[in-house]
């Protein structure tokens, strides 16, 4: 019900959030499944990303919480965009692309995942162009997650995939990552399976810990999916930031014996080249896994940036050394930011990929992650997010250990997390009182 001045009135608000959460509407079960969900005004909020860059904003902190790095990707890439755009006779036309993407970016991701993990794709039907990874996402999990079925998780997670889960109305749960290593237990993923599961969304390298699955952690979880008829979503938008130092090599989840009959996997050209707001990605699978998710893609977006998708192409057929250079600059950012991070007496872990360390606050304060981070925001001057938000919140038994975590991202210009540091180690015993 709403108020004449727009606004839900009191008593509406807090009818809904009586509501089970089968009843809501589904504005309402997308923001609740993500933690977005404002139980007092029953209202939105924006995303713990965009709600910690607008923090960091106004309290003048510097931003190790939204990951986007802070030096533009590659200028001969900017210089083929801004050519496709201009240029008819170099570019495609400024009108809609294919709904399965341009051909060209098509087959250089075929040719990518040819050259890299040894798996061939038919660029015609098993290579789909999105709009950012979080498009293929949304299409995989609304194709695959059955009405009232169950979709498991290792926790943390992605913020978007509790929110898909929750439209395509099914539940959420999660199976937690423990420190120090962040290793998937599959076994425990195996036991959180039950009759009612439909979907296994995983995630590697792994946002926030860097993990990266190993080849016969993969090969498990694909075991699982096939011996109980479940399918898998498999979001690896980080494939191309594998640090030289890691324990394992990232492979595609289709480069898995008999991977291709459950599972599709999702990439991001966006993460890969430096250029997060081009919102360029996509998802390889088997024609007949691809054809189902279509069904959702092409009522999304239809298609996106001709231009982008064109001078991506570009890029993955010839990165002039670009991705090596890189994961040694992201290697080195998440050497600089651990070390910062442990002379303040924070634990953070030694993530192998990404964008990403999280660190243990338990022995320097007895707040919580989320407590933490204002504290941080406010009096320190840096910004980070609480790992509690990327989380099941709504369910009783979030794990503990999950919320005593901090995630600072390393993704930025040294001179970024120098001077985060710098405020660390000078603020941050006061700040903590
Ligand atoms: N998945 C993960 C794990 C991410 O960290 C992100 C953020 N980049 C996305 C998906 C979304 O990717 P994109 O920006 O290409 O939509
Ligand atoms: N993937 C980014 C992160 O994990 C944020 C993307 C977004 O803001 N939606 O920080």
């Amino acid at each position: 019900m709403l108020s004449r001045s727009g606004h839900q009135s009191e008593s509406a608000s807090a009818a809904l959030s009586r509501v089970p959460l089968d009843h809501r509407p589904l504005w309402a079960k997308a923001a609740i499944g993500a933690n977005t969900f404002d139980f007092e005004t029953a209202t939105v909020l924006p995303t713990i990303y965009e709600r910690t860059t607008a923090a960091a904003l106004a309290h003048d902190a510097v931003n190790l919480g939204q990951g986007f790095p802070d030096r533009e990707g590659p200028d001969w890439l900017l210089a083929a965009a801004a050519e496709a755009i201009t240029d008819p006779q170099v570019g495609p036309p400024n009108q809609y692309a294919p709904g399965l993407g341009l051909p060209v970016l098509r087959e250089a991701v075929a040719e990518d995942h040819r050259r890299r993990y040894d798996v061939t794709l038919d660029p015609a039907e098993q290579v789909m162009i999105t709009t950012g990874a979080t498009e293929g996402i949304t299409a995989a999990i609304l194709a695959f997650a059955e009405p009232g079925s169950e979709v498991l998780t290792f926790e943390p997670h992605y913020d978007s995939y509790g929110a898909c889960t929750a439209l395509a109305g099914a539940e959420l749960k999660g199976v937690p990552l423990r420190a120090p290593d962040f290793r998937p237990d599959v076994d425990a993923l195996e036991a959180a399976v039950t009759d009612r599961t439909s979907l296994i969304l995983i995630n590697t390298p792994h946002n926030p810990t860097g993990t990266v699955f190993s080849p016969e952690e993969l090969r498990r979880v694909v075991d699982i999916a096939r011996r109980h008829g479940l399918r898998i979503m498999c979001d690896e938008v980080y494939e191309h930031l594998v640090f030289d130092d890691a324990a394992h090599r990232h492979r595609t989840i289709l480069s898995v014996p008999g991977a291709q009959e459950v599972a599709v996997a999702v990439g991001s050209a966006g993460k890969s080249f430096s250029l997060t707001g081009w919102k360029v990605g996509w998802i390889t699978g088997s024609t007949e896994l691809l054809n189902k998710v279509r069904g959702v893609k092409q009522f999304l977006s239809f298609s996106s940036g001709p231009a982008y998708q064109w001078a991506i192409a570009q890029g993955l057929r010839d990165d002039h050394g670009f991705f090596a250079a890189n994961a040694a600059a992201l290697a080195a950012g998440r050497d600089l930011l651990r070390e910062g991070l442990r002379e303040a007496g924070l634990r953070p872990n030694r993530a192998e990929a990404g964008y990403f360390v999280v660190a243990d606050i338990a022995e320097v304060t007895e707040l919580s992650g989320p407590q933490f981070c204002e504290v941080l925001t406010r009096e320190v001057g840096v910004a980070a997010i609480p790992v509690a938000a990327l989380t099941i919140q709504h369910r009783a038994s979030t794990d503990d250990e999950l919320q005593r975590l901090v995630r600072f991202a390393f993704c930025k210009e040294p001179r970024t997390i120098e001077e985060a540091m710098r405020r660390l180690r000078e603020r941050l015993p006061a700040a903590l009182g």
